[in-house]
């Protein structure tokens, strides 16, 4: 049998696909395409065969998959806030009798923060929302009733 490619007299060829067609090659032109036969008794080490690189395309499909959603849950936010969370931290901190900068203070967080979350033009993360709780023994998520 001759190697489609260089002509070289093989006992074992190879049937590999080369930009759309088929070849019948020596092991050593194997390398040129893309493998389709992997009965070869050739000890030559040889691209892998399509079902095997079918499975690895899937697991690789697996990684991005789990990947991309526990980027999505990572982005969600852990507690959802009551409606009225702004109002609820002003009125707990003026009952209190404290200004937005002593407010801060407690809760380690500059005076324009306080104002900001206040304002409700910004979302406190997690860690802060407990803190607030914490600090004016009020309840701002929507899952548990205002104190
Ligand atoms: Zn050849």
């Amino acid at each position: 049998m001759r190697c489609e490619m260089c002509g070289k007299d093989e006992t074992t060829l190879v049937t590999i696909s080369v930009e759309g067609s088929v070849l019948k090659v020596c092991t050593a032109c194997s390398r040129f395409g893309k493998v389709l036969d992997t009965s070869r008794t050739s000890t030559a080490p040889l691209p892998k065969g399509p079902a095997a690189r079918e499975v690895v395309e899937t697991r690789l499909a697996d990684r991005t998959t789990r990947r991309t959603e526990r980027d999505l849950f990572a982005e969600l936010p852990e507690m959802e806030l009551a409606p009225d969370w702004p109002r609820r931290i002003r009125s707990a901190r003026e009952r209190m009798g404290l200004s937005q900068e002593k407010f801060g203070q407690l809760l380690n967080e500059k005076t324009s923060v306080i104002h900001k979350l206040e304002a409700g033009s910004m979302t406190p993360p997690d860690a802060l929302v407990r803190k607030i709780e914490r600090t004016l023994k009020i309840r701002i998520r929507a899952s548990e009733p205002a104190a």
